[in-house]
């Protein structure tokens, strides 16, 4: 009898933390490799914010935190929803987990029954299905290609819906796409799920990267713009990214009370809660200046720009500009069917990647990984300097294809 759960068959390893870990491996090793697929900033957390983690470990904030956050963190999360989304939440329909993951991990834990549907919009982040699916719910994708930017369409989602749909999951922007849904958009969903026939659905909004969008982009979040989803919206977001703060493992969830107090009494059985400090660290990110985000952004524009300028000078790759995050999701529909100069066909998105990686050492994410293929996903949080030799890296293996 095999000591592991037979669960754990349902899932695997997270791809792009398992590329992460291969890239630095292979540098370790000695090798020349410029790492793209982290999904991570790489400015520093801001001193603001590491100054109230120190005040708050110099007076003694290391105990136990109620399961569901601390009181001061679970206001200025209020605070920050009221401000930035016109949202009206109180504190008791506030959870804190330890980081975006967790969080989600926590509302599927709580809310999925064997069978249960999730629709999951493809190219989806990697953690969705797997936490689906470790749950027993049923990842069902809907496919969702360059030519719609990426985007779910009313008509998809109303062909998605069964009796069985429990939560749809919205992520805009998005990672891997950088894909952000307008207002008209989000309405036009918002529509469908008020239809009488589809009330038992509830959407999960995937915020997290809610302050990394660029040029006029507005960002949105859905009970935001249709109120009457307010009760059947769990509203997800976290510090990570935005707050530079991916170490710090620190998110949160908005939704009905009953949802939150059910993924609270989860965590007061796992995590027990977010690290203390670490929370108070969080009041003052969300409390405290904001205006380091408008100066990395600047930053993410420029290298966005360069990355998709210098993806699109190469032949059979093609590079939509994103609306937010730090990432680009080129589709490589042009390289499908080309051989290497070892004579090995490139059939697959994967195949592109081992390739680039064992040619020309750019680590990057195949878009298998993410459910929308023949493309590829570049994180461009990185220093431009590297941007550059990648992209040119990628062009020359590109052109050794025959
Ligand atoms: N949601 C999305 C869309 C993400 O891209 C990520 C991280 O890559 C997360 C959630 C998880 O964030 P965290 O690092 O806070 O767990």
């Amino acid at each position: 009898m095999s000591i592991l759960a037979n669960r754990l068959s349902r899932i695997k390893p997270s791809p792009t933390v398992a590329v992460t870990t291969k890239a630095n491996e292979l540098k370790a090793a000695g090798r020349d490799v410029i790492g793209l697929g982290a999904g991570e900033p790489d400015f520093d957390t801001p001193s603001h914010i590491v100054e109230a983690a120190k005040k708050a470990l110099d007076e003694g904030k290391t105990r136990y935190a109620p399961p569901a956050g601390i009181p001061q963190l679970r206001e200025a999360i209020c605070a920050k929803l009221k401000r930035d989304n016109n949202l009206d939440y109180t504190p008791d329909m506030i959870h804190v987990g330890c980081g975006g993951k967790q969080t989600i991990f926590n509302a599927l834990a709580a809310t999925m029954n064997p069978g249960d549907e999730v629709i999951i919009p493809a190219p989806y982040w990697v953690s969705y299905p797997d936490i689906t699916a470790l749950f027993e719910g049923e990842p069902v994708f809907v496919q969702c290609p360059a030519e719609n930017n990426f985007k779910l369409t009313p008509d998809q989602l109303r062909a998605a819906i069964t009796p069985k749909t429990k939560w749809l999951i919205l992520n805009s922007p998005s990672n891997p796409t950088g894909s952000g849904y307008t207002r008209d958009d989000l309405q036009a969903l918002a529509d469908v799920l008020l239809e009488p026939a589809n009330a038992h659905v509830n959407v999960m909004t995937d915020d997290m990267y809610e302050f990394l969008v660029y040029d006029d982009f507005e960002f949105c979040t859905i009970a935001q713009v249709e109120p009457k989803l307010f009760e059947r919206t769990l509203t997800l977001n976290g510090l990570s990214k935005a707050y530079c703060m991916t170490g710090w493992r620190l998110g949160y969830a908005a939704g009905p009370k009953a949802l939150i107090k059910a993924m609270n009494m989860l965590q007061s059985q796992s995590a027990t809660s977010a690290t203390t400090f670490v929370q108070w660290a969080g009041v003052e990110a969300l409390n405290g200046d904001h205006s380091f985000i408008a100066a990395n952004n600047k930053v993410f524009v420029e290298r966005r720009d360069l990355v998709v300028s210098l993806l699109n000078e190469i032949d059979g790759i093609d590079c939509l500009t994103p609306q937010g995050a730090f990432y680009v999701y080129p589709s490589i529909k042009g390289v499908i069917g080309k051989k290497t100069p070892d004579g090995k066909v490139i059939e697959t998105d994967e195949d592109f990647v081992t390739y680039i990686l064992e040619a020309e050492g750019v680590a990057a994410v195949h878009g298998e990984a993410f459910g929308l293929s023949p493309h590829f996903r570049i994180s461009y949080a990185t220093k431009t300097e590297f941007l550059e030799e990648a992209c040119k890296r990628i062009k020359r293996a590109v052109e050794a294809l025959s």
